[in-house]
Order: structure tokens, then sequence, then C-alpha cells
């Protein structure tokens, strides 16, 4: 097993139960060093630690965290390339999901963390000095402010994002940021045909094109979820996005 191969040195690390992140690694095609095992408990115990004092996770069980956090956000594997040096962004990235784990994980990538609540990316930038991460920043502001500024407007490979809005909306949030032949790629639960029939013309008009649908069941578990995917072919309008607040209130339809 997969798990022998560790050794997490670190005393006060010893008390949990590795099996389930070792075996939904193992599912996933997933090696990483102990170094890395370590990394993400240390962000586990400063997520729980923080969670006393800010709303990051309503989930703080360490096999729930496990699952529904870590072995979720790794699971973009499935879809992408993740071990080579991608530009990706990660928006609404809240505690650093997926992003954090990801970064863990796959330290080639290089990446953006972007949420509007300051305080969530204050947490996330004590994260990334505690863990010695590089390759990554954390950035306060709404897509909608960012995606118009020129170091952000298409200037990424890959832009991902979890549990931040439908589909609709979340391309006008996303697609800005993704350079011509990239791809943004959303987290999302099992049933999903109708978000996607009614982001399809959203997708068009943002410059995005054939939206491919994987579903899956998390590894470990029974819960089924999917990706959604879609390549940029064209620039983006200027017009897009629109002013903050108005994507969610009223999606391209
Ligand atoms: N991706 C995380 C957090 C989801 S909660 C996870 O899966 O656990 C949604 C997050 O998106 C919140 O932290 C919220 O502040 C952020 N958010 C919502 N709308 C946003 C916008 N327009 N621009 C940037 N961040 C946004």
């Amino acid at each position: 097993m997969l798990g022998q191969e560790y050794s997490v040195t670190n005393h006060t690390l010893g008390q949990y139960h590795l099996e389930k992140l070792y075996s939904g690694m193992e599912q996933m095609g997933i090696s990483c060093s102990p170094s890395e095992i370590e990394k993400l408990l240390i962000f586990y115990e400063m997520l729980i630690e923080k969670n006393k004092v800010m709303n990051l996770t309503a989930i703080t069980e360490f096999d729930d965290v496990l699952e529904k956090h870590f072995l979720d956000s790794l699971s973009l594997v499935r879809n992408i390339n993740l071990r080579q040096s991608l530009k990706v962004l990660d928006l609404g990235t809240g505690a650093g999901f997926p992003g954090i784990p990801l970064k863990i994980v796959f330290p080639e990538l290089e990446l953006v963390l972007v949420d509007s609540l300051n305080k969530r990316i204050q947490f996330l930038k004590e994260v990334i000095e505690k863990l010695g991460l590089s390759g990554i920043t954390a950035v306060h502001g709404r897509a909608e402010e960012l995606a118009i500024k020129a170091e952000y407007r298409e200037k990424f490979d890959l832009c991902v994002s979890r549990a931040v809005a439908n589909l609709s909306s979340l391309s006008e949030y996303c697609i800005p940021f993704v350079k011509i032949g990239g791809y943004f790629i959303s987290y999302k639960s099992g049933e999903i045909e109708e978000e996607v029939k009614a982001a399809k013309k959203a997708i068009a008009v943002l410059g995005g094109k054939g939206v491919e649908v994987e579903k899956f069941t998390l590894a470990g578990t029974d819960i089924s979820r999917s990706f959604v995917k879609i390549e940029k072919k064209k620039s983006t309008p200027n017009f897009y996005p629109r002013k903050a607040g108005t994507p969610s209130r009223d999606p391209i339809h």
C-alpha cells in the first residue's frame, strides 16, 4: 500500500489516521512526499484553529476535511495534467479550496488565489508563509474588478472555482482571466445538466467553447461530483465582466 512509504515524523501530527488520504490519493494516481503530507496536516490544523474565530469551513472533522476538502480539491488531476508549470487562478478560494491542496501536492503550479473577503485572504497569507510555499499569492478582490486589470486579464492557463456561483455567473467571473487556448474548470456536484444548459449562451458570449462534463465519484466515498471543463477559443469582449454584483444578479441568458 502506498501509505507504508510515508512516515510523518512530527509528533504532533502522529495522532492522525491517514489511511483515507493515502488510499484516496492512490485511487487518483497521485504520489506525494512525506513533507507534502505534513504540509496538508499543518494546513488542516491552521484551518481548524482559525475557524474558531472566523467562518472558514462548516466541515471540521478530520476525515471529512480529508475527503470533502483535500481529496475533492485534488481530484482535478483526473481532468488535466498538473505536473507542469501552469498559471492557475482559483476564483473564490475561501479557506483555500481547491488552491492550497493543489499547490502543496503539485508544486510546479503557479497559483493565484482570489477572494473578495479580506479576512480569508489574510488567513491564506499566513498559511503560505507558514508552509513556506513559493509560486503562490493570495489576492483580495472581486472577480469583476480584477478581471479588467491588464495584469490578470487573459493571463492564465487555467481558472478553477469551487462552490462560488451558478455556472453562468461563474463563467463571467472566470473566463475573462483565461488565455485563449486555456481552460476554465468548475467543480460541481453530480446533477448539473440544467445548469450547463442555462450557461451555454454565457459561455459562448465570453469566448468559451466545447463544454465537457466529467462525472465521477469522489475517491473513497459515494459522493457524486463533476467537472465542467470549458476551453477558451476567443478573446472575451471588453464589456465583460460587468460591474460588481451584476453577473450574479443578472446572469447572461
Ligand atoms: N472555493 C471555496 C470557498 C467557497 S465559498 C470552497 O470550495 O470551499 C465562496 C467564496 O467565494 C467566498 O469566500 C466568497 O467570498 C467568494 N466570492 C464570491 N463571489 C466572489 C467574487 N465575485 N469575486 C471573488 N470572490 C468571490
